[in-house]
């Protein structure tokens, strides 16, 4: 099989409401990616996500830097042409940033084109796993710009809908008001439902500190992004001080990095991002390194979970998928399916990224 084509996209899709976390206002996601043809008549599609800015810096990054590498190449050397591709045009200027997110999106393209030529979901054609329907925690009852009773109100909306895992935002300029938040929700689903919280980088390391002192006494999952993510030092200074385990990793690039988050003991839970670490091969290195050390993997929501549901199933380590249930009806063909607080196992060939046309026709912008 040969790669014959590329077409670079940008969809701007709005996602009807306003939702924050400490670091942004959400209205629209944008998509950007590729499709690549091949003779065999196999069309792969890989996408990387933002939050409705960037897009068009990481699609001239595909055009520029990636795109012209792939042509004539076999899809199934997908791995190789990852090398290839990572010590390319892109390396000068690259190593982290638009350029990883482009090659996340050809990475996925071409292991939804080796999925799709076997037949097979990707997560069979990765070695199989795991039959079971996959296990998810819902982001999307606790966003910054809630108040305490919404919050309270969103949360018992999901228990009612089956599920028993959430994560609610952090970040409030008065560590205690964020306390007061927690507190609220913590009372509302009581004890048993898992209860995460995410501050997205948002916190110097005396205010983490003060934070999560204040934070302890409600029992949560994790305490996920508290510092800049480039800062090791600080993550370990404040997994030392607090009982919370410490998750992070999707603005996080390299395996390198990985590593030494890992090894410098910062880190509990590794939320690595298939849409930011350069797609599904060196996702799955760092998700076996993180394996080595007997630490979780729950991906970020970076890809809104389409390629992760197959990700999760093929490695020991996994524990939550994340889920962001934004639309009713998305721009996928083949869209995420959950029932009862739980991921249904994606049983169509390939990776799930595929668009419905009227996506395309709608929300293209580039
Ligand atoms: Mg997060």
């Amino acid at each position: 099989m040969k790669i014959t084509a590329t077409q670079s996209f940008v969809l701007q899709v709005p996602i009807g409401s306003t939702i924050a976390d400490s670091m942004q206002t959400v209205t629209h996601l944008e998509f950007a990616g590729l499709t690549v043809d091949t003779d065999a008549g196999i069309q792969g599609t890989g996408y990387t996500m933002t939050v409705g800015a960037g897009g068009r810096v990481i699609q001239t990054a595909i055009d520029t830097l990636l795109a012209d590498a792939l042509i004539g190449k076999d899809p199934h050397n997908v791995r190789e042409i990852w090398q290839q591709l990572y010590f390319g045009k892109a390396h000068w200027i690259g190593r982290a940033g638009a350029t990883t997110m482009a090659q996340s999106a050809v990475d996925i393209a071409l292991w939804d084109i080796v999925a799709k030529a076997a037949g097979r979901p990707l997560w069979q054609v990765l070695g199989g796993g795991r039959e079971a329907d996959i296990p998810i925690y819902n982001t999307h009852a606790g966003w910054l710009n809630y108040s305490a009773s919404q919050l309270v109100d969103e949360a018992q909306a999901l228990l009612d809908q089956g599920y028993t895992a959430l994560k609610m935002k952090v970040g409030k300029p008065d560590a205690r008001e964020d306390r007061a938040r927690v507190a609220a929700v913590r009372k509302a689903v009581g004890e048993g439902v898992l209860l995460m919280v995410d501050a997205n980088q948002k916190w110097d390391l005396m205010h983490a500190c003060a934070a999560a002192s204040l934070l302890e006494e409600f029992e949560l999952g994790w305490l996920e992004e508290p510092l800049h993510p480039d800062d090791i030092r600080s993550h370990r200074v404040l997994n030392e001080h607090t009982a919370i385990p410490i998750a992070l990793g999707e603005h996080v690039y390299t395996t390198q990095a990985f590593r030494d988050y890992i090894e410098q003991g910062a880190v509990d839970l590794i939320q690595v991002d298939v849409c930011r670490v350069g797609g599904i091969t060196p996702w799955l290195e760092v998700a076996a390194m993180a394996n080595a050390f007997n630490i979780r993997v729950c991906p970020h929501a970076g890809d809104l979970m389409q390629v992760h549901q197959h990700l999760v199933k093929v490695i020991p380590n996994h524990w939550l998928l994340e889920v962001i249930p934004i639309w009713e009806r998305g721009p996928f063909r083949h869209q995420i399916e959950l029932r009862d607080g739980k991921c249904i196992s994606p049983s169509v060939p390939g990776a799930s990224t595929d668009f419905t046309a009227e996506a395309f026709d709608r929300y293209r912008t580039s």
